[in-house]
């Protein structure tokens, strides 16, 4: 069963709407838990039914900052907000932005927006111009990322398939753009046997050129055998309709929301597929973010993203010694991480 209590307006400390007339800014900030810290989450710009699809969805997704950041270990909480994506707006997309960064101004410090879905590090910059602390405004954290969900992947094999290290593993990318392409290189250079696939045919065509991959078409890859299937692209690629059938051992990303539902997990589980929860897998972003705040070198930024792959560890042995799924271990893990604060 799943483990996410149901959201109500009373899921997040703090659910803030936003409104402006004059840009014709509608959005809705959640910051779903401070006892770590300040809420680091990003700002979706895309189109949603309502102001009530919005609330949701910035709920949602803030818990699951909540959870990314405690298990990446980084001194912040979570939140996310959106903006609602109404067409052009009347006065341009910097006014926008910049009225959206006068209301983040006004939370004190309580949130600290980066980019996400439809923005980018220049609006993340525009949100600062307000005075307000942004994330994501100039270096690109992708390649972190992708960093952090390489090592999830080798933690994952060695512990399910016996494998040292991913040589030979045979890995199915899906999405190469930001993460997936440099998740793509880190595998073949590590001498994994790599598939590639995304929507846009010629990226997938020349990453697999370069790197000497195969290629698969996008509505295959669900059917197409791995050991490792990486959701690099679109949320909620595992549903209860494909899991039956998915030919693969692992299933470990940098995609969010990856799984329609928790219950995917168990389901997963009792197939004898190891399912690596996103907010571990991707949480290389979060510490690159806290890497740029703290001033880290490139090599004790490597070393903390390597991490991820001993919490992965961790969290299956976890697993194993209690008789759950990766995914519940990773959610009492983070509650543990946020009560000992607390
Ligand atoms: P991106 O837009 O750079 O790349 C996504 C790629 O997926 C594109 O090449 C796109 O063409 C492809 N794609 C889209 N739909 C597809 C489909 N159905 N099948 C195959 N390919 C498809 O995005 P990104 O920054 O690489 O992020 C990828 C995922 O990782 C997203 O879910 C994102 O939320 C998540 N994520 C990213 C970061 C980060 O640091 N960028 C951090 C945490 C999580």
């Amino acid at each position: 069963m799943s483990d996410h209590p149901p959201l109500t307006l009373e899921t997040s400390e703090q659910l803030v709407t936003c409104r402006d007339t004059s840009t014709g800014l509608r959005a809705v900030i959640a910051i779903d838990d401070t006892t770590l810290g300040p809420g680091l989450g990003g700002i979706r710009y895309r189109p949603y039914r309502d102001m009530w699809a919005a609330a949701e969805e910035a709920q949602r997704l803030a818990s699951a900052m909540t959870l990314k950041n405690a298990m990446a270990g980084v001194p912040f909480g979570g939140a996310k907000s959106v903006v609602l994506h109404d067409g052009t707006p009347p006065r341009g997309r910097d006014a926008l932005f910049e009225q959206f960064g006068r209301f983040i101004a006004r939370l004190g410090g309580t949130y600290v927006p980066g980019v996400d879905m439809g923005t980018s590090p220049h609006d993340l910059q525009t949100v600062g111009s307000a005075g307000t602390e942004v994330s994501c405004t100039d270096v690109d954290p992708s390649p972190w990322t992708a960093l952090g969900v390489y090592h999830s992947i080798v933690a994952a094999a060695g512990q399910h398939l016996g494998a040292d290290g991913v040589a030979g593993v045979r890995v199915l990318v899906q999405g190469v753009g930001h993460v997936g392409g440099r998740l793509a290189e880190l595998l073949t250079e590590a001498g994994a046997h790599v598939t590639v696939s995304d929507v846009d045919a010629a990226r997938a065509t020349s990453l697999a050129q370069r790197l000497g991959a195969a290629t698969i078409a996008p509505d295959r890859v669900v059917s197409t055998p791995a050991d490792v299937f990486a959701p690099c692209a679109t949320a909620r690629v595992i549903t209860h309709d494909n899991i039956a059938t998915l030919p693969v051992r692992i299933v470990a990303g940098g995609a969010n929301d990856t799984l329609e539902d928790d219950r995917c997990a168990d389901e997963l589980d009792a197939r004898g597929i190891l399912y690596v929860p996103d907010f571990v897998a991707n949480g290389g972003g979060v510490i690159h973010v806290q890497a740029m705040r703290e001033g880290w070198d490139e090599a004790r930024t490597t070393e903390a993203i390597a991490r991820i792959g001993e919490r992965v560890t961790q969290l299956i042995l976890r697993s194993r010694a209690e008789g759950t799924t990766p995914l519940q271990a990773a959610l009492a893990t983070a509650r543990d991480v946020v009560a000992a604060a607390r």
